[in-house]
């Protein structure tokens, strides 16, 4: 890293700049398990739930798994949404209920669609010496938010100009176009800035962006973003310029506002309270019934969300609901 003596010169977009752009601080958050690894998380927050159909932003380390334990997250459920797994450093195995056995590693994307319903989990690789990176969730869109659960694996071939790089994991930019399924328009992208590069990238204006900053410093359309930041603009813009102060690694999300209102708790995204009740109660009762659900008298391995395969650690139990009622967020 390196600071430049002299700020470059700032280029505005000439058509349609966003109107603002908005920081969102992160907050720290345990991830859970007896030693907690913190995670920041940029979204959802009190007054910004979405970023297109993006709706969870945790962001973690540069992490020494020796002090923190490393990841080491026992199957779990969701429905309603898909989890992207990015990471910068380390390795992660994960195992999920359709089957699939898989190494997250950086460069490459780990798609798994929820949809009706999935359950997984995601341990540090004993290898791993340092964990960093990002686990992001997108909401389902009402027509397809009870797919059935799949699974993708994508290494993005790296694009680059002068001073950056970038890897296109989800949708299309600069040239390049992601093959992973996506149920509304998205962008996901992780950009590498060299100390100095002012880069203007071409955007649907349809889309909102959020730009989580992982290390250096850089501007959003003149707006400094500093690391752990997420910083959103609005729709309207057709160019985002980037000015990059030091050596910098970034993940551009983005996607046209999601549209429908969500309830998100837990791992779950549903449409209402009663729902999230009920997907609550059915995955406790497949945990305590040994993994297994009654049909026709036959006891059968395979519930809402299915068994992890090959997985020793126990599922977790899913919290107590608050007293109140959750709320829809849009
Ligand atoms: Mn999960």
């Amino acid at each position: 890293m390196s600071n430049l003596d002299e700020r470059p010169e700032e280029i505005v977009c000439s058509e349609g700049a966003p109107g603002g752009i908005e920081i969102l601080p992160p907050r720290e958050v345990p991830l859970g398990g007896p030693r907690a690894m913190l995670v920041r998380r940029t979204l959802p927050q009190r007054h910004r739930s979405l970023i297109g159909a993006w709706c969870f932003v945790d962001h973690y380390g540069p992490d020494d798994v020796a002090d923190s334990g490393g990841m080491s997250v026992a199957p779990h459920p969701h429905t309603g949404l898909q989890t992207v797994s990015w990471l910068f450093t380390g390795e992660i195995r994960h195992r999920d209920s359709v089957g699939t056995e898989a190494m997250v590693r950086p460069g490459e994307v780990n798609l798994m669609t929820g949809g009706r319903g999935i359950s997984h989990s995601e341990v540090s690789t004993p290898e791993t010496t340092v964990l960093h990176g990002a686990q992001l969730w997108v909401a389902l869109p009402e027509a397809s938010r009870d797919a059935p659960p799949a699974f993708e694996h994508h290494v993005p071939e790296p694009v680059q100009g002068e001073g950056w790089e970038a890897r296109v994991f989800l949708g299309s930019l600069l040239g390049s176009t992601s093959p992973v399924t996506t149920h509304t328009p998205l962008l996901g992208a992780e950009i590498l800035l060299e100390a100095g590069t002012t880069m203007r990238i071409d955007v649907d204006p349809s889309f909102e962006h959020g730009l989580l900053l992982d290390t250096g410093t850089v501007s959003l359309a003149g707006h400094d973003v500093k690391p752990g930041e997420l910083a959103h603009a609005g729709t309207g813009a057709d160019c985002l310029d980037l000015t990059a102060y030091d050596d910098a690694r970034l993940l551009l999300l983005g996607g046209p506002p999601f549209g429908e209102s969500i309830v998100m708790w837990w791992n779950f995204v549903g449409r209402t309270h009663e729902e999230i009740v009920d997907f609550r109660q059915q995955w406790q009762d497949q945990i305590t019934d040994g993994d297994t659900v009654v049909d026709d008298g036959q006891k059968v391995a395979a519930g809402r969300f299915g068994i992890v395969v090959n997985e020793p650690l126990r599922p977790i139990p899913a919290p107590a609901l608050p007293n109140a009622r959750l709320k829809e967020r849009r």
